[in-house]
């Protein structure tokens, strides 16, 4: 028998998903499920109608809508958020949006223990991890903690459909980018992995259809899928390199975290390659590929996503301070870091040449 499977620790999270056209009619019969009658409605300014549609699910005044969340979940938000969620009484969070508006329902969660209702309209994943990054004095930390977890999470396709074919683009790899990683991770299991390499199939054939014809819902719906099952890799186990690398890149030039993703995550694959052999197997039959490398290549530029972190905004001189930063901590990855050939990956990445193999 060509089978075998090693020892391994596995730790489902609890989550109810609902999924489904729609089904954002269910929210405050989902809050009830949860004994909650008096939510505070999270969104961005841009999405804030749709914080004024759910609130039309509860009685008159007994929900409050805060329509300032940020990317980075900024620390002075999210206390503006709890003053308000303070003085309303509420009994419940629910974010309705990408994961700008999740990540402060998250930080309310934090800090009050109230039971959360996600509503995502991207595909970044965050409506199904128990990781909160928070943004203090300039500073971006990120903790895992079950008390941030959302307790419901109802993907709506047809929320989906005004996410402009740009930004599906990268929100989709973003997504994919989780699934890369937990199959060479530290920690990766026989479950996760069946779970990532069929999240990045519905990601990759459904991808090309979005951005084409952004109102397909059947495209639309199958991308959603990817992304739960994507989101729920990165929920479930530890992230490598290419996760690392982002989040100092977000936070140190503020670069836009779903576009900075889509840059990176072909030349984190092509330097752990050698390393993952089974991850890379795994990523290109997936991808139906040659290659993990030459696949998540080719798809990045199938959805014209930017190809260089230069066209992101970020300086030149910014490639020696990420290698600095990246080498300081220690986390886990398949090929040991090294600075050297960080740096040759990134000037690469920084100037939009393809993905390449780096000693
Ligand atoms: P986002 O939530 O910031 O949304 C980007 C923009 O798109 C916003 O202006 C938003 O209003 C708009 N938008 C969202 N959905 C839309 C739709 N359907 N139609 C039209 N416009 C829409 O972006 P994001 O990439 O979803 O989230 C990024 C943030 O989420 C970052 O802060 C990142 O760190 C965090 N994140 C956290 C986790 C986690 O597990 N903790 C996982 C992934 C991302």
């Amino acid at each position: 028998m060509n089978r075998s499977i090693h020892s391994f620790s596995y730790s489902p999270l609890a989550s109810r998903v609902i999924f489904g056209a729609g089904r954002r009619a269910d929210i405050a019969a989902e809050a009830a499920r949860l004994d909650c009658k008096r939510p505070i409605i999270i969104t961005t300014r841009d999405q804030r109608y749709l914080g004024e549609e759910v609130a039309q699910q509860f009685e008159p005044a007994t929900s409050s809508l805060f329509d300032d969340a940020t990317m980075h979940t900024p620390w002075e938000i999210t206390q503006r958020a709890l003053g308000q969620a303070k003085e309303a009484g509420v009994d419940c969070v629910i974010a309705i949006g990408g994961g700008s508006a999740i990540g402060l329902s998250k930080a309310i969660a934090l800090q009050t223990d109230l039971p959360q209702v996600a509503v995502p309209t991207t595909y970044a994943g965050s409506e199904v991890t128990p990781i909160i990054g928070e943004t203090r004095n300039g500073e971006k930390r990120t903790q895992r903690t079950l008390k941030v977890l959302p307790e419901v999470v109802i993907y709506d396709v047809d929320l989906t459909l005004s996410l402009p074919a740009s930004i599906s683009a990268a929100s989709g790899l973003n997504a994919i980018a989780h699934a890369v990683e937990a199959l060479y991770a530290q920690d990766e299991n026989p479950v996760t992995s069946l779970i990532a390499e069929e999240g990045i199939a519905a990601l990759a054939t459904s991808l090309p259809d979005v951005i084409t014809a952004p109102s397909s819902v059947n495209a639309r719906r199958i991308a959603q899928y990817g992304a739960w099952l994507c989101g729920t890799c990165l929920g479930t186990v530890g992230m490598g390199l290419h996760h690392k690398i982002c989040h100092v890149l977000g936070g140190t030039f503020n670069l836009p975290h779903a576009q900075t993703h889509a840059v990176m995550i072909a030349h984190v694959a092509s330097y752990n390659a050698q390393a993952a052999p089974h991850a890379m197997a795994s990523i290109a039959r997936a991808l139906e590929a040659d290659s993990a490398c030459a696949g998540l290549y080719d798809l990045a530029r199938e959805l014209r996503v930017p190809q260089a972190l230069k066209d992101l905004g970020m300086p030149e001189e910014g490639i020696d301070r990420t290698v600095e930063l990246v080498m300081k901590n220690a986390y886990s990855n398949p090929r040991s870091p090294d600075a050297k050939a960080l740096r040759i990956m990134l000037e690469r990445a920084w100037i939009g040449f393809p993905a390449a193999p780096i000693e």
